[in-house]
């Protein structure tokens, strides 16, 4: 008990400014009259209320009584409630101070607007998403100092490069400047240097832009804080500009060939170099021999070229599959020579075969006679793309699966 005491009086102090004799003889008396301790903390506190300290915004608890503190406005909101009938305006919105942001209910006008400093004399707090809320009653005074305080800053959140996808904002990641180079962009009338390249981490590669010079050379390890993520050519890339902390770091990260789950790149809506593996579960309808325009190489139908009109189109060989690995599904394209070394017959044999058939649907039936239902491995970069995430493949190969040890390792996924 006697420990109890001492340690509800200290309690009491860090809340009100007053004499410690003084505290612990009241808290004393109360309990003596059978208060529970409790209660008789909560009485001695409101008989000082009075002597209030004033507090960081940190420091206040769910459901206090009698608050002093100063805090900026970050953020205010007017809107009519009804109270017993009655149209009432109340103010809702954040402020904060260096320790934390807090939301507030202003149930009269103090005239708040954002960015004014004020101190707070008698607020009093309520619960809001497990979180004390600020409420400043008609009891509560407000005045508004003339001068400015540092306000919290959010902590930013930490990320494995393979989980960055647009729009995450104020991110730290940690990874190896695998590639830097220079350019101009104009913005606005002012020329500006920025800085692109690609960061790597142990799960993956991500291109990355510094809109101020970091002094980044090829080969640095560091850790940014307060990256920002946005879709760029069909990929996430990493941004960070001057609000961004930038910290060299003197270690190694192993960069190595990792296969992804299907599933982390279509949150990601992309990637580069990425490597996985899937099964072929379809093999899209324009596979098989294209003609393309001489001119601009893009694909032509019946002769016709969009850009250029009638044109002797070249022939060229691609296959579009949908691979999918359990977790999710992408598009992938093969271009010539991949789809030459998986199908073991070059394009002009293939020409030959739809010659000799007077039909190009031929190549298509042969396509997918020897890929439907194959595990492909493939490597690639994701390329801009309105529905599936779609990868364009740099290599490809068929795998051979012991079916066996496949189902043991699915499991071991699976289980975690
Ligand atoms: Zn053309």
């Amino acid at each position: 008990m006697e420990n109890n005491i001492e340690s509800a009086v200290d309690e009491i102090l860090e809340i009100i400014e007053a004499n410690r004799e003084e505290v612990e003889k009241d808290l004393r008396k109360f309990i003596e009259y059978g208060v529970p301790l409790e209660h008789a903390k909560k009485a001695v506190i409101n008989k000082y209320s009075g002597s209030a300290k004033e507090k960081k915004l940190k420091d206040v608890n769910i459901n206090e009584k009698n608050i002093i503190t100063v805090a900026k406005i970050i953020f205010i909101d007017e809107r009519e409630i009804e109270v017993r009938g009655e149209k009432r305006k109340i103010y809702r919105g954040w402020l904060g101070d260096e320790t934390a942001r807090l939301q507030f209910t202003a149930w009269k006008d103090f005239d708040l607007k954002e960015g004014d400093v004020i101190k707070i004399k008698n607020a009093s707090s309520s619960e809001w998403m497990e979180q004390p809320r600020l409420n400043l009653s008609e009891r509560t005074e407000v005045e508004k100092l003339d001068y400015d305080i540092e306000l919290i800053k959010r902590f930013p959140e930490r990320y494995n490069l393979v989980d960055l996808r647009p729009g995450l904002s104020n991110v730290e990641v940690r990874g190896k400047i695998m590639s830097i180079e220079e350019r101009e962009v104009s913005v606005g009338d002012d020329i500006k240097k920025v800085f692109s390249g690609i960061i790597a981490d142990e799960t993956a590669k991500v291109r990355f832009t510094a809109w101020k010079d970091f002094d980044l050379k090829e080969g640095d390890v560091i850790k940014i804080r307060g990256g920002y993520v946005r879709k760029w050519r069909g990929a996430p890339q990493l941004n960070f500009d001057e609000n961004a902390e930038l910290e060299k770091l003197d270690e190694e990260i192993l960069i190595e060939e990792k296969i992804v789950p299907l599933y982390k790149i279509v949150q990601a809506q992309g990637g580069i170099d990425l490597c996985f593996q899937g099964v072929i579960l379809e093999v899209r309808k324009d596979s098989g021999i294209i003609f393309r325009c001489p001119k601009c190489n893009k694909r032509i139908k019946e002769g016709i070229c969009d850009d250029d009109g009638e044109v002797d189109g070249n022939p060229d060989l691609r296959i579009k599959v949908l691979v999918d690995d359990g977790t999710g599904a992408v598009d992938v394209i093969l271009n010539r020579e991949i789809s030459e070394k998986l199908l073991n017959k070059n394009m002009d044999e293939f020409l030959n075969l739809a010659k000799e058939a007077m039909d190009y649907g031929i190549v298509y039936d042969e396509i997918v006679n020897s890929l439907l239902t194959k595990t492909i491995k493939v490597r690639g970069d994701s390329i801009q793309s309105d529905l599936i995430v779609t990868i364009s493949a740099k290599d490809a190969e068929i795998i051979k699966i012991d079916e066996k040890k496949e189902a043991e390792e699915l499991l071991m996924q699976l289980e975690g």
